[in-house]
């Protein structure tokens, strides 16, 4: 671990950025559509990052996003424990 990762804040923007980096990940998922149960979510290619909402129920574009948007959504939970659930399931 560089000096870098050390000094970064769990959940900031950049501690996601580094978590989605580490993992290789490309798609973290916020909810399921509470009609079809298809997960929507955030996609994460590269650098960028887009919220993706179509379902099964109906296709929109991609919004542009960003690792801020992710660590302000984490902001908004409850608890640690809801922040870690929802960062284990980046993939
Ligand atoms: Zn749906």
């Amino acid at each position: 671990m560089t000096t870098d990762e050390k000094a970064v804040q769990k959940y900031s923007a950049e501690w996601v950025r580094q978590q989605a980096i580490a993992n290789g990940a490309t798609w973290l998922p916020n909810h399921d559509c509470a009609c079809c149960g298809v997960y929507v979510g955030y996609v994460i290619s590269g650098e960028q990052v887009f919220y993706r909402s179509a379902c099964g129920c109906g296709w929109s574009p991609q919004q542009p996003s960003s690792f801020r948007e992710i660590a302000e959504w984490l902001a908004m939970q409850s608890a640690d424990e809801i922040r870690d659930r929802i960062m284990e399931r980046l993939r």
